[in-house]
């Protein structure tokens, strides 16, 4: 009898146990209940994300830096895909960004500036009865002034000076046309200014990886999420990855603007290794099947040898999933000469595919545009023309040289 009653302790005991471990195993995958408003519980990021998490035992075990963990070729998307995570991405009300078709045509009274000084200053130049030295001394300055640099200043200046010579009179008609032809050879209509999204699909599925990198205070953060934007415009999915983790208040900021989107965000724990988060924001892109993954850099530029670490480590362990697609320089356009030192260190640091110029809304050295793609040899692939969501706009040769001249 007593042993009877023993074993009927000991079952008790054991059922108990057992459906207490069901449930809080249940409770770990379950969203929490009544998550705060303001922050959707779908962007919460994944709990200490760390490289070759699927490889080994998530819980007790130090967190390893990159270096340390032996990491994974090509996976194929992890079983246990956080499947209500993804789903629940569509909860929060989703914004229909503008289509990026003709956002440049858009913005271009934004442009007056660099209208005014470049555009009007070198027509009403030009349009003097007499071209003599120090007329085209004045236009050199204009360009100068306006950030073209020197040696595009001198070729666009030489030409100018052959072809005026060549028409003899000049209608306003014609100068216009002339220096429209100049000015759209000076900026390039060659380059292929498209963002690249592609690679990693080509090579296996992988979604494609954008890296954006800056200094901070360019609108680097900022951009990423209009960045973000284009893409969902132009009808792709998008998992941002706040790698960033330096600047506190950057993966708030990008993951606003990825919920905006309906774009979830791979954040990291604060002041973490931002390659780390850069590779789980990939493995989550991959995961989740979206076509392409956006990651926001750190751009301290205290040290050069600490950014070349960083974003050569961000690159290589990212690589690890596959090849980056598209490294985006972010440059604010009031910067000038700065901007262009700035461009330099990054192009020693990481392979430079495109560059992004911001606040061209707030300056009138639009000449940059020509500056900085000579300097680095690779073309701008989008402008800034304001704080708006969808400022972000394109960069088309013929939108802008007709917006600096005006039509
Ligand atoms: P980060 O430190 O480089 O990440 O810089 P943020 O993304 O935080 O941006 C810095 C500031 O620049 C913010 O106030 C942005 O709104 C502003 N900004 C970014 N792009 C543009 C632009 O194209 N035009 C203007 N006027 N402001 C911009």
């Amino acid at each position: 009898m007593d042993i009877l009653i023993l074993a009927v302790v000991i079952a008790v005991v054991v059922i108990g146990a057992i459906s207490g471990l069901v449930v809080s195993g249940r409770k770990k995958k379950q969203l929490p209940p009544s998550a705060p408003s303001s922050t959707p519980t779908i962007t919460e990021p994944p709990a200490e994300p760390h490289v070759g998490e699927e490889a080994e035992e998530p819980h007790e075990e130090p967190r390893r830096t990159i270096e340390e963990v032996e990491l994974p070729e090509a996976q194929a998307p992890a079983p246990e895909a956080p499947a209500e995570e993804a789903e629940a991405v569509e909860a929060p009300e989703i914004e229909v960004p503008e289509p990026t078709a003709g956002r440049l045509v858009r913005l271009r009274a934004r442009l007056s500036r660099s209208q005014n000084t470049l555009g009007k200053g070198l027509l009403t130049l030009l349009s003097r009865e007499h071209l003599d030295d120090d007329t085209w001394e004045e236009i050199e300055d204009t360009l100068l002034t306006a950030d073209v640099g020197v040696a595009p200043t001198q070729e666009l200046v030489e030409r100018l000076r052959e072809r005026v010579k060549v028409l003899g009179t000049r209608t306003p008609d014609e100068l216009r046309g002339l220096l429209r032809e100049e000015l759209l050879t000076l900026v390039g209509t060659d380059f292929d200014r498209e963002v690249k999204t592609e690679t990693g699909h080509e090579a296996g599925g992988v979604p494609g990886v954008v890296m954006v990198v800056g200094v901070n205070g360019t609108g680097k953060t900022t951009t990423t999420g209009k960045l973000a934007r284009v893409l969902v415009a132009d009808g792709r999915t998008v998992v941002l990855g706040a790698a960033d983790t330096f600047r506190a208040a950057a993966a708030d900021q990008l993951q606003t603007w990825g919920e905006r989107v309906g774009a979830y965000t791979v954040r990291g724990p604060e002041a973490g290794d931002p390659a780390s988060v850069a590779f789980d924001a990939v493995k989550e892109g991959k995961e989740m099947g979206v076509d392409v993954v956006l990651i926001d850099t750190a751009g301290r530029l205290h040290t050069k040898t600490g950014l070349m670490d960083e974003l050569g480590k961000v690159k290589r362990v990212v690589e690890k999933h596959g090849p980056v697609d598209e490294v985006l320089l972010v440059l604010d356009a009031t910067t000038g000469q700065n901007g262009l030192v700035q461009a330099r260190v990054f192009a020693e640091v990481v392979d430079i595919t495109g560059i992004v110029l911001t606040k061209l809304d707030g300056t009138a050295k639009g000449g940059i545009v020509v500056a900085v793609q000579r300097e680095l040899g690779v073309p701008v692939k989008l402008v800034g023309l304001g704080e708006g969501a969808d400022d972000l706009a394109p960069f088309e040769p013929e939108a802008f040289v007709d917006a600096l001249i005006g039509e």
